[in-house]
């Protein structure tokens, strides 16, 4: 199979895509567009235990009505344990991986300080059981990746240069939970690889997750991870990212009061280098992407205000 360039879409079905979300799609589907890479609708349900079929189908009419197309999928992730499962064996084989019933508190109570920013507890090497071949046999424990000392370096086309110390901060992390399914990271990097993604894009709240998910992808031996690509978040006025204390700006939302998805548009535009930063204007998804530029897009987090809500509402 010739090797062609290829993105993926992975919405999470957990409620419904917000602005911020949005904004993320528009430009990953932009910059596809342009630079002709393939996209993957791959929907990351597996942290949803009770993810009904409604809600994947909100989100994908959600897509289509922001005016977003993809070329293969929807994929949906829980639909295919195999693959997950086989590379959980191999790494825990390989001596790489290990069960570990620890709770959060025990973590906790065993880790210096809480560090500041982080969101995880770091998980102290003291905890590290000796590591050796093993059968993963437990698939109801949570399992763990043994952490090579060091600074992974990779580059981002947005960050730039970026090293993250995985052992120092997050230390030996969870790739299998004892929900029996493949943790985030873990089943990223294995649905990424297998679906022949080269382009990530997401929101730079990920981007220290790209060196746990580079040490996955070589102790997995699947090759060069692929090209990564972090943006700005859309953060409320208190600066935290948009969440549900910002107001109600799921796109579900504005849809069924009517708004034009071409206002929605407009205001990704605004905060992503198109036109006027302040006075949005009504475009559709097309225009969007031919006038996108990666290199001129605001670096800094883009701040929801409420006259944006007022705007996006508004029809005239
Ligand atoms: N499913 C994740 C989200 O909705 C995206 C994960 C990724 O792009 O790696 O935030």
């Amino acid at each position: 199979m010739p090797h062609t360039a290829t993105t993926r879409l992975a919405p999470s079905p957990t409620g419904a895509l917000h602005l911020g979300n949005a904004r993320t799609f528009l430009i990953n589907w932009a910059l596809a567009r342009q630079r002709g890479w393939r996209i993957v609708l791959r929907i990351e349900d597996l942290d949803t235990p009770r993810v009904k079929s409604e809600s994947i189908a909100q989100t994908i009419d959600i897509l289509r009505w922001l005016g977003i197309d993809w070329d293969d999928g929807p994929l949906i992730q829980s639909e295919e344990p195999g693959p997950a499962h086989e590379a959980m064996s191999r790494l825990a084989h390989a001596g790489e991986a290990y069960p570990c019933a620890l709770t959060r508190a025990q973590i906790e109570a065993a880790a210096s300080a809480p560090q500041e920013g982080v969101h995880e507890p770091h998980f102290p090497i003291e905890l590290r059981p000796a590591l050796s071949p093993v059968r993963f046999d437990r698939p109801d424990t949570n399992w763990r990746f043994a952490a090579p000392s060091g600074a992974i370096e990779f580059h981002d086309e947005v960050y730039g240069t970026t090293r993250v110390d995985v052992a120092g901060t997050v230390g030996d992390f969870v790739i299998w939970t004892k929900r029996g399914q493949p943790s985030y990271q873990l089943a990223v990097v294995v649905d990424d690889a297998r679906q022949g993604v080269t382009h990530v894009v997401r929101g730079s709240d990920l981007l220290e997750s790209t060196a746990r998910q580079i040490l996955l992808y070589r102790a997995l031996g699947l090759g060069p991870p692929p090209h990564s690509i972090h943006l700005p978040l859309v953060v409320g006025a208190d600066g935290l990212r948009l969440a549900k204390r910002h107001g109600d700006t799921r796109l579900a939302q504005y849809r069924d009061r009517g708004a034009d998805p071409q206002r929605i548009i407009g205001l990704i535009a605004a905060w992503s280098g198109v036109g006027d930063p302040l006075h949005p204007r009504e475009i559709t998804a097309d225009t969007f992407m031919r006038a996108f530029d990666l290199r001129t897009m605001p670096r800094g987090n883009v701040t929801f205000r409420e006259e944006d809500d007022r705007w996006a509402l508004s029809d005239g």
